[in-house]
């Protein structure tokens, strides 16, 4: 089952940059797969497209069993929580506790209380933060509040989990506490693809790496390194 079908996708913003240029990739359930490329090769306009923050030029694009080009707007909010999104600067609300920040997620879709009282409590286990969950963002430590995202994106329990350089502002260490994370995830069977500029970490853990260079994909392999020097 496909999780993600881009066929002939390509995005042309309106100054007439060509971020992504006639892209074809397939991403099936329970795939790990690495986005990697230099600044400004497309992996953000790569993500975006998959939220629908941004619409493609041209192409065909399926995620999760949605049309993302052909869906009405209404439908939007459906794609986005079949998704979970994690971001390198974490984006958790300040004003709200670890638990309401996961919480947050399942009220939105007005899920029974009791159904949000044990999910909560069972993804602050796999992350790890069960005894943490009154704390406040900005009591915890880089890696504690990445890990209340993943919780976040986790709870609602969805095919896909999209990560846009989630170890970017972390040390090697906690990136790897987060990794071992995403591997447990991914081993749960949930789809990840991860946007990363780590090369320690893809070169280490040697799973499927998209390479994007000025649009295009220019390597894909099903267990590769980072390719690239930094
Ligand atoms: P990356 O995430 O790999 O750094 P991006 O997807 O952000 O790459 O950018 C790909 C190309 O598209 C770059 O040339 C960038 O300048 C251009 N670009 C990105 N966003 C916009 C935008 N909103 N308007 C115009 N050009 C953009
Ligand atoms: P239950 O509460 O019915 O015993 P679980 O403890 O398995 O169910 O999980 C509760 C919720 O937590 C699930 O619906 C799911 O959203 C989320 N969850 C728990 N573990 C994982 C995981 N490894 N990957 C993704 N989601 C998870």
């Amino acid at each position: 089952i496909n999780v993600i079908k881009m066929k002939s996708i390509s995005k042309v913003y309106d100054n007439g940059a060509v971020a992504l240029d006639n892209v074809d990739i397939t991403i099936r359930r329970g795939e790990f797969v690495f986005i990697v490329g230099s600044s400004g090769a497309g992996k953000s306009t790569f993500v975006k497209l998959l939220l629908r923050e941004i619409m493609p030029t041209s192409g065909h694009l399926l995620v999760n069993g949605y049309n993302v080009k052909k869906m009405p707007n209404r439908e939007i909010p459906y794609l986005r929580r079949s998704l979970g999104v994690i971001f390198q600067d974490y984006r958790l609300l300040p004003n709200k506790t670890v638990y309401e920040n996961v919480a947050f997620a399942m009220r939105v879709i007005e899920s029974p209380r009791r159904l949000i009282l044990r999910s909560v409590n069972s993804v602050l286990d796999v992350v790890g933060l069960r005894d943490k969950y009154k704390c406040f963002p900005s009591q915890l430590s880089g890696g504690e509040q990445q890990r209340v995202a993943i919780a976040r994106a986790i709870v609602n329990n969805p095919a896909l989990i999209i990560a846009d350089e989630p170890t970017g502002n972390l040390d090697p260490e906690t990136s790897w506490e987060i990794m071992d994370i995403f591997q447990r995830i991914n081993a749960a069977g949930t789809t990840i693809v991860m946007a990363t500029h780590d090369k320690m970490i893809v070169d280490t853990m040697q799973k499927r790496v998209l390479a994007i260079e000025d649009g295009r994909i220019v390597r894909d392999e099903a267990s590769g390194g980072y390719g690239y020097e930094v």
